[in-house]
């Protein structure tokens, strides 16, 4: 395996399919149509909501995540515990979700190149003048950052940032314009979410914090979270208008950004190993209601 496309995605979602404890859902498209899926797992009231893939060169997150996710759910249905955490107690107590790829225009684009970039060539072209390759793809097939798309100092971000479509870091020309992140607004919007985990590469930081609007519980969690897997929480930096932002800035509860891996994106498939070992303890703890 030296890639995660949204193939390989779909491929991994298909064993989900018949397992009882599990529950698939389409919750969007993207622009070039491919189904956004959910994987909802768990009967509990606290709901905790996972999301990866939401920038395209970042398809390292993916892969964790659902490998992740068929560990737990393979400890669920065998009635065994995982690294000592009593699944079926816990899921019990709350419900997970997981949208494991965000952007799978972006992802794919960013693997493969203009051969997925569908009816979008010209302006992918135009995005990436710099680049010979899409291996530093961010956005979605319209150039837009989906991670800066969310009404949350949006206006901050669209005064400095790119202000026409771009491999990365266009907030686009209104909030919540493209429907890859609109669809992951309406999941929070309608699901009553206590904390949301956002997996993004790289740089091994917890970003826990939004203007001083996180709840008290999240130097906490984010401290548990640290000591578990090493990983340096930061509680803000000077970034507006991303998904955990925009949680955070609504409801005031738990949103955390982790940046995982070292190195320069896409993060080579030698690191993923090691990356799984430190995001496994940060994901079960995560399953822990507060
Ligand atoms: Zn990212």
């Amino acid at each position: 395996m030296e890639i995660y496309d949204s193939d390989m995605l779909y491929n991994d979602l298909a064993h989900f399919k018949y397992i009882e404890s599990v529950t698939l859902e389409i919750i969007g498209e993207t622009v070039l149509k491919k189904p956004i899926y959910s994987v909802t797992v768990g009967e509990g009231p606290f709901l905790v909501h996972w999301n990866a893939g939401f920038h395209g060169n970042e398809w390292i997150t993916s892969k964790v995540i659902v490998d992740i996710l068929g560990e737990m759910v393979e400890a669920l249905e065998e009635e065994r515990e995982l690294e000592g955490f009593e699944l079926r107690t816990i899921f019990d107590q709350i419900t997970l979700q997981v949208v494991p790829m965000v952007n799978m225009d972006g992802v794919d684009l960013a693997i493969h190149g203009l051969e997925k970039a569908g009816g979008y060539t010209d302006l992918v072209l135009n995005c990436n003048q710099i680049n010979k390759t899409f291996t530093s793809w961010k956005a979605n097939i319209r150039g837009v950052d989906l991670n800066k798309q969310f009404p949350a100092g949006w206006e901050v971000e669209k005064e400095r940032k790119p202000a026409q479509p771009s491999f990365r870091d266009f907030p686009g020309y209104a909030p919540l314009t493209e429907p890859e992140a609109k669809a992951m607004a309406d999941l929070l919007k309608n699901n009553d979410i206590e904390r949301v985990l956002g997996f993004h590469s790289q740089g091994e930081v917890i970003y826990y914090g939004y203007q001083n609007k996180q709840p008290m519980n999240s130097q906490r969690v984010v401290e548990d979270f640290q000591r578990a897997s090493g990983y340096e929480p930061i509680c803000t930096v000077d970034s507006h208008a991303g998904m955990k932002d925009w949680f955070i800035d609504n409801y005031r509860k738990e949103g955390y950004t982790i940046e995982v891996g070292k190195g320069i994106n896409p993060l080579p498939l030698s690191q993923y190993t090691s990356i799984l070992n430190k995001v496994r303890p940060i994901v079960l703890l995560s399953l822990l209601p507060s």
